[in-house]
């Protein structure tokens, strides 16, 4: 009988090695009735070429908050697969879109409006890269490497920090790391945050819809090694009070236009249109944000919009390589680590490039909380 973790991983390496005999496994992936991930696996008879070989498919929405219990199922509908970094071979993960019963979308599935967006607005080429932030945590919910009932140093030595006492868990982010590069995902780097056991991975630049897509699945990843490592991953905005930096998803945003030379015209105009809906903008931009935008920590303010040129105070950031340039993209720096990627770059394409008839984003919110 195995005892140590080692003896363990050798036994379990002998079954991972038995022909599959043709069939995959695919692992349908899907956000909860709480902005977590769940997902189950299933056995599918051949290789997966396109999207449309994907079968629907359903679960228990009742344990998952997302569904009463007297009319339970919520159904999955896939709209992404990339190879599976855990399976390997042929076997995939799979994004899937929840959908109640009458076909309408589950109230946490917010893809579904801001793909009609997105659709609408197809010549824009409207590109995202987000800076996904976030904490780890030890399985006593403690700060991972933290020292007991203590802090460390304060902020300064962290920030892409090298060396020990300087960076934490550093075989878990490289891990992550290749996991989404072996799936195909957009990463596009990856760093250490100022406050110590906090980091970044930055997914794009990606094309409208798929931006959301990558999102979710990097997170989804991130989750399954963390479980690996024992290390829990939280994406809280504000996971310590105090004089630690919060958590962002930093929003970098550009149109073709905004893209070419004489650029810099079209990102003024979508400045000035982001101006006058902050209060939508920020109503989408994650919960707890208030305890984070604080004016602080490299924060604007939770109720005046500001914006300027390599200001890390402001709301929206025009990078200074940008503006020396004089064409690239903005950066919005206010929505939270836990925001749904739907929703910010969904009302982002509404306010730039224009609302249309059969979608609403602001909306979203009150479907959401009904
Ligand atoms: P910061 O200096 O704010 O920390 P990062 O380097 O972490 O910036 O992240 C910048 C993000 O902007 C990356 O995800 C990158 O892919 C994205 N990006 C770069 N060019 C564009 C563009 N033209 N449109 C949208 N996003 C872009
Ligand atoms: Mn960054
Ligand atoms: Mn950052
Ligand atoms: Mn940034």
């Amino acid at each position: 009988m195995a005892e140590t973790s080692v003896e363990k991983t050798q036994i379990l390496q002998k079954y991972l090695e038995l022909e599959q005999r043709g069939r995959i496994i695919a692992e349908y992936v899907w956000i909860d009735g709480t902005g977590n991930l769940r997902s189950k696996g299933r056995t599918l008879k051949k290789k997966i070429l396109s999207i449309d070989q994907l079968p629907e498919w359903n679960f228990d929405g009742s344990s998952t908050n997302q569904a009463p219990g007297h009319d339970s199922d919520i159904y999955l509908k896939p709209v992404a697969y990339y190879p599976d970094p855990f399976r390997r071979g042929d076997n995939i993960v799979v994004l899937a879109a929840c959908y109640n019963n009458d076909g309408t979308p589950n109230k946490f599935n917010h893809r579904h409006e801001a793909a009609k967006l997105f659709a609408a607005h197809k010549d824009a080429e409207i590109w995202f890269g987000l800076e996904q932030e976030y904490t780890l945590f030890d399985m006593y919910d403690n700060v991972y490497g933290w020292p007991k009932g203590g802090f460390p140093a304060p902020q300064g030595p962290y920030y892409c920090g090298v060396g020990a006492g300087k960076v934490y868990a550093r075989d878990l982010i490289e891990a992550h790391y290749r996991a989404c590069l072996y799936a195909g995902l957009e990463l596009s780097g990856i760093n250490a945050e100022v406050m110590p056991s906090q980091w970044e991975f930055q997914v794009g630049p990606c094309t409208g819809i798929e931006l959301g897509d990558q999102l979710w699945m990097a997170r989804y990843l991130l989750h399954r090694v963390a479980e690996e490592f024992g290390i829990k991953i939280s994406f809280h905005p504000k996971p310590l009070k105090g004089d630690w930096n919060g958590a962002g998803c930093h929003t970098n945003v550009s149109t073709k236009e905004m893209r070419k030379p004489g650029g810099m015209k079209y990102i003024e105009q979508a400045i000035e249109k982001l101006s006058k809906r902050h209060a939508e903008h920020i109503k989408l931009y994650g919960s707890d944000n208030d305890m984070r935008l604080t004016g602080r920590h490299e924060t604007a303010s939770m109720t005046a919009f500001s914006s300027g040129v390599a200001n890390r105070g402001s709301s929206i950031r025009i990078p200074r390589s940008v503006a020396k340039e004089g064409y690239g993209y903005f950066e919005d720096r206010r929505p939270a680590s836990n925001i749904d990627p739907y929703l910010v770059t969904g009302i982002m394409c509404e306010t730039v490039c224009g609302a249309i008839d059969n979608a609403d984003m602001t909306k979203e919110f009150e479907r959401e909380s009904s």
